[in-house]
């Protein structure tokens, strides 16, 4: 796609569909799909210090402290590639600590939308139970999404705020949900 490189944030519960639309995404805008739990994962499986400092904070269900994870995002969004491209964050901002840096990131170019992938809590729970993982009873899936919930509520408030929210409709095929979201992309490029 041609046009100015967009920065894009991705929000969406466990369950959402939201790794498959992310992959969608980055091919119909032509951004880089910036996943910060992808990029925690390679830093634990490379033995970085980075690893190192997240591996059992991760193990433990916990979130990397906003200023180590604000630097990781800062160094990677300050990377030439991004300028060109644009970026489709995945996972970051996770607190409003990290959404006040993210602005400070990206400065005056600002956010073009932060998409809101919403499927409801009943649905998610439904997709994760019949996947039947060994951590996905009902009380753990109920935890998980409580906890997400908690998190990401103040940061849906906090893009809404600036006028950047975007809520698609994430009920329905593979297809139709990427057809709202390329809606999304192409209303913006
Ligand atoms: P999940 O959907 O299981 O939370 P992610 O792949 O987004 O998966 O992240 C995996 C883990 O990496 C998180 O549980 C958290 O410990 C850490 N992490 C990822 N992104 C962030 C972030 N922005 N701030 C703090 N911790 C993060």
């Amino acid at each position: 796609m041609s046009g100015r490189p967009l920065h894009l944030v991705i929000l969406g519960r466990q369950g959402s569909g939201k790794g498959t639309q992310c992959v969608n995404l980055v091919g119909h805008s032509g951004t880089l799909h910036v996943s910060t739990g992808d990029m925690l994962r390679a830093a634990v499986a490379d033995g970085t210090e980075l690893g190192k400092k997240a591996e059992a904070i991760m193990n433990a269900g916990g979130l990397v402290s906003d200023e180590t994870m604000n630097g990781v995002v800062a160094e990677r969004l300050a990377k030439h590639d991004i300028k060109e491209h644009g970026v489709l964050l995945d996972g970051f901002p996770r607190t409003v600590v990290q959404a006040e840096a993210l602005e400070r990131i990206v400065g005056k170019r600002g956010i073009d939308a932060a998409i809101n992938l919403d499927v409801p809590v009943s649905v998610v729970t439904e997709r994760m139970l019949a996947r039947g993982g060994s951590d996905d009873t009902a009380e753990a899936i109920a935890r998980r999404l409580s906890l997400y919930d908690e998190q990401t509520a103040p940061l849906i408030d906090w893009f809404d705020d600036r006028g950047v929210l975007v809520t698609v409709d994430g009920l329905g095929t593979e297809e139709e949900v990427f057809a709202r979201l390329r809606s999304v992309i192409d209303a913006r490029a």
